[in-house]
């Protein structure tokens, strides 16, 4: 096939090839990018590059075509790029497990590696029902968790999902029904604690686990929430015989400014999802950690294995990419990165403060969000930031960003004043 001009890719695209939350045939045009480099997407209509705002959905957190994670993936590509995973194992996931072991919180042991964030949701959630029929309590089967989350795209993560923000409409009598409790409030208050204690109270018999996003819930709608209610939420479930489990696809590896949402609480959950930023954004892996609690009670059940087997579960390839990644990480002072992109995002967003239909501006970590009092105009607000330069992505009525670590303080700039443009456009 000759190569395809941009004309020609973007009818092909359209007639043939979804994109996320798409219709067939698509309506809006995607940008072509050619490649991309540091923070940089190069577009393939000759019109430039665009600084990305958006680490390719909270993934790519060391910017891209990294000298370091190419080095990895070209080392690992000349031994295997995959080799199946039972009965064989390798290098690349027994270091990778071993690293995650050593930096999530302590007690969680053991490693599940899959192919997405989803399926290691939809692993956390196997692990967790088949915890408690090992148990003899095969009645434990919902799951508890608070409005305005975002789980994944797959029927568990699904149900688990925002009900309102979601697709839950659609697939009403589809869908696991699972118990909700309100949104957590930003800041501490003892009556929702209440809330939250009382729900599991009253559904322990048939709750299996309290699943939820610490500290930051991200495509649910990129609301911030005190720490203090992981604490409550931990007492709670082991007063009442349920687990926990944090999902931490989007929190993961620094960027709300701790290494895990999980220790702004200092606590630990039976379970945790991991992924997007697992391997700095090169490849798709996924991981489901948990305690010895959960691993022996599966495996002294009646069927004493977890029955879960992707394909191209611990693709070495991937996590020779996520180790590199993780050893970047960890070799810097990322910490410090964080924090003068936070510092950047404050002072860069403020302006947006003032703008007519913004209702608020926050900034946590490396993300920093702008809520607008409407839907954002799609088109209108993706179009000012892309003339101011950048590349952002926003949802519903949201104008975010969240931008590599790598990116310097002048490019920052431009991201937040690109922010604010799409704001006021949008
Ligand atoms: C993105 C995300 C998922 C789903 O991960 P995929 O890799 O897209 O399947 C699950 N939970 C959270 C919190 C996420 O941000």
């Amino acid at each position: 096939m000759p190569e395809l001009s941009v004309p020609e890719l973007l009818d092909l695209d359209r007639r043939h090839v979804w994109h996320p939350y798409g219709p067939m045939p698509g309506r809006q045009e995607p940008l072509v990018v050619e490649s991309a480099s540091g923070v940089r997407l190069r577009l393939a209509d000759g019109s430039g590059e665009l600084v990305d705002g958006m680490s390719s959905w909270w993934s790519a957190i060391h910017g891209y075509n990294h000298p370091v994670l190419n080095e990895a993936a070209r080392e690992q590509l000349g031994r295997m790029s995959h080799v199946m995973f039972g009965g064989l194992t390798h290098e690349p996931a027994v270091r990778l497990a071993k690293h995650l072991v050593d930096m999530s919180p302590d007690g969680l042991e053991h490693v599940f590696l899959a192919d997405s964030g989803s399926v290691s949701v939809e692993v956390a959630v196997k692990m967790c029902l088949q915890y408690w029929r090992s148990l003899g309590r095969p009645g434990k089967q919902r799951l508890l968790t608070w409005r305005g989350g975002y789980h994944g795209d797959t029927w568990q993560p699904m149900s688990v999902c925002d009900p309102q923000g979601g697709m839950h409409e659609l697939w009403t009598g589809v869908l696991q029904r699972q118990v909700f409790a309100d949104p957590p409030p930003v800041e501490y208050e003892e009556s929702y604690a209440d809330h939250l204690r009382s729900l599991i109270e009253r559904h322990a018999d048939e709750l299996a686990a309290v699943i939820v996003e610490p500290v930051v819930q991200g495509a649910g709608g990129m609301r911030f929430h005190s720490p203090a209610y992981l604490r409550v939420l931990r007492e709670a479930c082991d007063a009442h015989d349920v687990l926990l489990v944090f999902d931490e696809i989007a929190t993961g590896f620094g960027r709300t400014g701790a290494l895990f949402a999980a220790e702004h609480a200092a606590v630990t959950p039976d379970v945790m999802c991991l992924g997007k930023a697992l391997t700095g954004g090169y490849l798709t892996l996924a991981a489901t950690l948990c305690t010895s609690r959960v691993a022996d009670g599966i495996s002294r059940g009646e069927v004493p294995v977890l029955a879960h087997g992707p394909t191209f579960m611990g693709n070495p390839l991937a996590a020779a990419v996520a180790c590199a990644s993780i050893e970047l990480l960890l070799g810097q002072d990322w910490l410090a990165e964080v924090k003068r992109i936070e510092a950047g995002l404050r002072e860069g967003l403020a302006p947006a403060a003032k703008l007519p239909g913004v209702r608020e501006v926050r900034v946590l970590g490396a993300i920093g969000v702008v809520q607008l009092d409407h839907s954002v105009d799609m088109k209108a607000a993706t179009g000012a930031a892309v003339r101011e330069g950048v590349w952002l992505r926003p949802f519903r009525d949201l104008i975010y960003t969240m931008p590599p670590y790598v990116t310097g303080n002048a490019d920052l700039a431009r991201i937040a004043n690109a922010v604010c443009a799409a704001a006021r456009e949008g």
